[in-house]
């Protein structure tokens, strides 16, 4: 059982819906982790469909993908752990097989992984719960210059 006290969402990084980052710190639950004891099969705030239901990780779609993306999925790791360091070999094993079935699925030419770890102050999450996300946009062309950007955490002053 999670402590009441812990930060499981962190409001200050929420893009959008933050009265949902609210409901979320008001019922003090992660909204990440799933209660199978309960019989739940699926996300309690997250309400697209999982893609993925892997051993260590269930893929899911971003509720509200990244601006300019064309695909945004979102890897949950089953257990909340928060850390990098708390990830067991398999894991990561797992990790490159489901890309390789979403490469293939939805025909990919490329992609982008951000997995934040630790402290949201820094990396600038919105949940602590580990999870990554694994997104695409489109290909440069002369008209097209548009970074597509993702948020990385803060920059240490004067650089
Ligand atoms: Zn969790």
């Amino acid at each position: 059982m999670l402590s009441a006290m812990k930060q499981l969402v962190n409001i200050a990084h929420a893009r959008n819906n933050k009265k949902l980052y609210k409901k979320i710190q008001e019922d003090k639950v992660c909204p990440f982790c799933v209660d199978f004891s309960k019989k739940r099969t699926s996300f309690q705030y997250h309400t697209k469909p999982a893609i993925v239901h892997g051993t260590h990780w269930v893929v899911t779609e971003n509720l509200d993908p990244y601006k300019g993306t064309t695909h945004h999925f979102m890897f949950v790791h089953r257990k909340h752990i928060e850390s990098f360091s708390q990830l067991k070999p398999k894991a990561l094993t797992e990790l490159v097989s489901i890309i390789k079935k979403l490469e293939k699925k939805f025909s990919l030419p490329a992609g982008v992984f951000l997995l934040r770890f630790g402290d949201t102050n820094y990396t600038g999450g919105s949940v602590t719960h580990l999870h990554a996300h694994f997104v695409l946009g489109v290909k440069k062309t002369k008209k097209n210059n548009d970074p597509l950007l993702l948020f990385a955490g803060y920059k240490k002053a004067g650089k």
